[in-house]
């Protein structure tokens, strides 16, 4: 189950679609773009992350033939008061039932965990749809130095196992659980960032064997030889240690590149790396080419991508690579394929 929300990741479900054609099942929150995904010819499964909310959105999920997933009191209470609809409607979907392990921030607790099941399981029959799958979602399954075991992959499994009626899958594990714990990602599995090819952690996603989905790429639009001591970029945060030549690319904040990258943030530039020099502007940054560059306006540059990993980015200006991906901008030009 692959999973596709915030468009994708940022990437943009219609530049990623003709991608995902051998997935089983897709995975997003948002009924419009669940709509978008079946106007593109999308027929498999699709589940609903946060479930529905009221019976407008069951309408919805259901004229959109979605399953999805039921977490609180609420939304069993809401699923109840239209069980007449659902016993009418050709298209069942199934539910999954969420398990709150440890996260604390969706799903049923250990104490309601028995009733939910119950409830559901009334629910299912009435109305004739699929046996329900349990899931939750793991707090942990990409760290390498865990102190607090009630958190662990390991015990988030057994506290599900636990619960599992036996003939109901289990739906569990996101991408760091099946790259680093994969006895414990259940029969179901919802990667995300692993299939955009960035890391979920601790490795590098060339470790792993990730290739990048997205680069982000740019050109050199101007070349400034600065003298030592001289500065570069607002604030003069940046200051020539000898005499040098600045490259200004044509990126910035707007269109996505994080401003607090630090200086010496790494950016691809016609074949190799130079350290970023300076502020990063909304839309422009400037990068060290060092006293002896050739460079030229127009030479090539990538910001991240298969020659600079956006997990080195991110790591470097305090974040992670979903939280770039995910703020690329919409005045950012996309070409499929290039
Ligand atoms: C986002 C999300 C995933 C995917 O997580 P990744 O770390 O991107 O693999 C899986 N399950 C749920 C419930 C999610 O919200």
């Amino acid at each position: 189950m692959a999973v596709v929300k915030a468009d994708g990741y940022g990437h943009g479900l219609s530049r990623i679609f003709t991608g995902l054609a051998n997935a089983d099942a897709l995975a997003l929150l948002e009924l419009d773009r669940a709509g978008r995904l079946r106007e593109m010819g999308w027929s498999k499964p699709i589940l609903l992350l946060e479930g529905c909310f009221d019976k407008p959105d069951i309408e919805q999920a259901l004229a959109l033939r979605c399953d999805w997933v039921i977490h609180n009191q609420q939304q069993l209470a809401v699923l109840n008061s239209v069980l007449p609809l659902l016993r009418h409607t050709e298209f069942k979907p199934t539910f999954y039932l969420k398990l709150n392990t440890g996260m604390n921030r969706l799903g049923f607790d250990k104490g309601q965990t028995q009733a939910a099941i119950a409830s559901l399981t009334d629910i299912v029959a009435a109305i004739g749809a699929p046996t329900p799958v349990m899931m939750t979602h793991f707090a942990n399954a990409d760290a390498s130095d865990l102190h607090d075991t009630a958190v662990s992959p390991a015990h988030q499994h057994a506290r599900l196992m636990d619960a599992k009626p036996p003939h109901w899958k289990a739906c569990l594990g996101n991408s760091a659980a099946i790259l680093n714990c994969p006895d414990l990602a259940g029969d179901i599995v919802r990667p995300g960032i692993a299939i955009y090819g960035a890391s979920c952690g601790p490795h590098s996603a060339a470790d792993y064997g990730l290739r990048a989905v997205m680069s982000l790429k740019s050109e050199v639009i101007a070349v400034q030889s600065v003298k030592k001591g001289q500065y570069a970029g607002y604030g003069s945060r940046w200051q020539a240690r000898q005499d040098t030549v600045i490259g200004v690319i044509a990126c910035g904040y707007a269109d996505g590149y994080p401003r607090h990258a630090p200086d010496g943030t790494p950016v691809w530039v016609q074949g190799r790396r130079y350290p970023l020099a300076g502020r990063v502007s909304m839309d422009m940054m400037t990068v060290d080419l060092g006293p002896a560059s050739e460079i030229k306006p127009g030479a090539p540059v990538e910001l991240w991508g298969n020659h600079l990993p956006v997990d080195e980015i991110a790591s470097a200006s305090g974040t992670i690579g979903y939280e770039l991906l995910c703020a690329v901008t919409p005045r950012v030009p996309c070409l499929i394929g290039s």
